[in-house]
């Protein structure tokens, strides 16, 4: 016996906006999660235009934080990391 009754909750195809529960107008870039015009916030990334929650906004701005945000993150890490080891030598040998 098998029955092909979907176990979804009966929302139907339309997702509802995960901060007001309004129909949302597609999913955030971010997390994923739907969102309504009114919950998202729209930035450019490129030639495209993406839509990213507010929650996600607050978190991080509205860019889609591209590779080379992380590089420079990166980068600026390796640099503190080499001052700090560069300091802690100075300390040693005096
Ligand atoms: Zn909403
Ligand atoms: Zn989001």
């Amino acid at each position: 016996m098998s029955s092909l009754v979907p176990a979804g909750g009966g929302e139907g195809p339309l997702a509802r906006c995960s901060h007001c529960g309004v129909t949302a107008v597609g999913p955030c870039a971010r997390c994923r999660s739907p969102v309504c015009g009114d919950c998202c916030e729209l930035t450019e990334g490129g030639a495209t235009t993406f839509a990213v929650c507010l929650r996600c906004a607050r978190k991080g701005g509205t860019s889609l934080a591209p590779g080379w945000v992380g590089l420079l993150g990166w980068l600026a890490l390796v640099m503190a990391g080499c001052v700090g080891v560069g300091v802690l030598l100075a300390l040693l040998r005096r």
